[in-house]
């Protein structure tokens, strides 16, 4: 599955809930513990350069866009 989401696929199996429930049973992705794969953007689900600090949880390019929006101040 690619690592964007993949939830995706899920979407063929809308008017099929009992095949669906069989399908994320097999195979949906475990739960990691460590690794890159661990964290995730929340804006766009990039897996590099993660700013965690303060809760945040994004990316340094979402971090980028949004800062301002966020409250934070650039000084330079
Ligand atoms: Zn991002």
């Amino acid at each position: 599955m690619t690592a964007s989401d993949w939830r995706k696929m899920l979407k063929q199996f809308r008017n099929k809930p009992a095949i669906r429930d069989k399908v994320i049973k097999h195979n949906k992705p475990k739960e990691r513990t460590t690794g890159i794969a661990r964290k995730k953007c929340e804006r766009c689900g990039r897996f590099g350069a993660m700013i965690n600090s303060y809760g945040l949880n994004l990316c340094r390019h979402c971090f980028r866009e949004i800062a301002e929006d966020l409250g934070f101040k650039k000084y330079s």
